[in-house]
């Protein structure tokens, strides 16, 4: 008989977690003004709001923040980290950031100014943040079929290269750089293929651009590209990681998700001149250039995790736990964004809270009934995260609704899984009966999904 799946680590230290009542998550979710992300997270049972340093690190990890060095200049840590970095990228120069948006504003700082144009693939939304604030338009450029989240296709992350060549004979002038999101956050955890980042290198070459990485997911996105892409199942991780870095020309990086620490990020180029214009921005924004905005015990815990990660069996205890998820609400018939994506499950709330006007924020409202059900946060990846238009200031309910629930890495079991997928059939049963969901009563002009209040309808 085959042996079974099992997970490529073992359990050395606990963290206790609490049930809750229905009556205090009802309390708490009126004193949190229907927003998950004003919770306290004692409120909650199983926290699914993000895989953002929200991991588990390794014995080795931990290890390795006793070696930290707190140096203010040329700390030991930074140039461990960097020589990692050195050794997976190819890139040269790095820069660390405190996390990846920092990255995104002191390397944007340098890039981007009003009236550009930069396109990408579904831009995640600190990064749309960074370029909107500076007056410039991210132009989404993803294949449509990302859209529709119920076909099955092995890179739904993947940029449309007739899209992408039409910005460009169009916007030449204004366009900056193009960024890739690795995997495509936004479009439901999809990865791009190789194929793909090479279809851009070569648009992009043909109008002298240079090409971002956003890499927060740069491992999951190399573990897809092994196991679905044709000729890439007899190389391993590193090599294919080296392989996608070969064909960009620089790197933003949350290294909250696949760098498996708490807090973290960096920049990372091929291109002198990009990182001389970065380092200006660094010092002020973050600090000085060999700790910009990271402890030196936590550059070592990177350097660390960044090395593990990129290690298959560790990805593949990963992946197929959120693929475990994903088979659990098959088996409920519960919809969601197919195939699963390497981090999280997408569910389409618009397919399943029906009844719930779009004005009235379906992915929002099943995040609130899922809290209610069993103290499980989720997060709306939907038409409140997507903010308003910022000519018309409009909702955008162009794209998807989506209620995404992280699986933060090495943290929950299987167990954990099943409850989140009972609790959510659950709520799944019940959904005709559910006709009402929230208007906003307050929001932030950017960025509202962290802040907004709201009401119950
Ligand atoms: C998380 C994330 C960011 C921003 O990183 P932070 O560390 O949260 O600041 C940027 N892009 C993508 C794709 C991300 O997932």
């Amino acid at each position: 008989m085959e042996l079974p799946f099992a997970e490529s680590w073992k359990i050395k230290m606990v963290e206790p977690i609490r049930k809750s009542t229905r009556e205090e998550r009802e309390q708490w979710i009126r004193e949190a003004h229907y927003n998950v992300f004003q919770l306290r997270s004692e409120q909650v049972y199983i926290d699914c709001i993000t895989d953002s340093g929200t991991g588990a690190m390794s014995d080795r990890q931990w290890a390795a923040m006793m070696l930290g060095d707190e140096s203010y200049a040329g700390a030991k840590s930074f140039f461990h980290l960097k020589e990692v970095i050195n050794r997976l990228t190819g890139f040269e120069y790095v820069i660390p950031t405190h996390q990846g948006r920092a990255a995104e504003n002191v390397l944007f700082s340098h890039l981007v100014k009003e009236g550009d144009v930069v396109p990408g693939n579904s831009h995640f939304d600190t990064t749309k943040g960074h370029i909107e604030s500076r007056k410039a338009t991210a132009l989404d450029c993803t294949i449509d079929e990302a859209k529709d989240t119920q076909l099955e296709l092995p890179f739904k992350g993947n940029v449309d290269p007739a899209k992408l060549e039409k910005a460009l004979a169009e916007h030449a002038e204004n366009i900056p750089f193009i960024i890739v999101t690795i995997t495509n956050n936004t479009a439901g955890g999809q990865p791009v293929s190789m194929q793909n980042l090479r279809e851009v290198r070569a648009i992009a070459d043909r109008y002298g651009k240079r090409v971002v990485l956003d890499s927060a997911r740069f491992a999951e996105n190399a573990y897809f590209i092994k196991t679905r892409e044709e000729g890439y199942s007899d190389r391993s991780i590193k090599e294919i990681v080296a392989e996608m870095f070969s064909l960009a020309d620089g790197m933003t990086m949350s290294a909250k998700k696949d760098g498996i620490v708490n807090m973290g990020g960096f920049i990372a180029t091929r291109h002198e001149d990009w990182y001389e214009g970065a380092k200006r921005f660094c010092i002020p924004f973050e600090g000085y250039l060999t700790y910009g905005g990271m402890n030196g015990r936590d550059m070592e815990a990177l350097a660390v995790g960044l090395d593990e990660n990129t290690e298959f069996d560790n990805l593949d205890t990963r992946i197929r736990q959120v693929q475990y998820l994903a088979a659990r609400l098959d088996e409920f018939g519960i919809p969601y964004q197919r195939p699963a994506g390497g981090h999280a499950i997408f569910v389409d709330a618009s397919k399943i809270l029906t009844n719930v006007p779009k004005e009235e924020f379906p992915a929002q409202t099943l995040t609130i009934e899922l809290y209610l059900e069993a103290g499980i946060r989720g997060c709306e990846i939907g038409y409140i995260l997507a903010d308003r238009d910022p000519v018309t200031r409009e909702n955008r309910f162009g794209g998807l609704d989506l209620l995404r629930l992280c699986v933060p890495r090495r943290v929950y079991t299987n167990n954990h899984m099943d409850v989140i997928a009972v609790a959510l059939k659950n709520v799944f049963d019940r959904r005709e009966e559910i006709t009402r969901g929230v208007r906003i009563a307050w929001e932030a002009e950017l960025m509202r999904h962290f802040t907004v209040k709201l009401e119950r309808l």
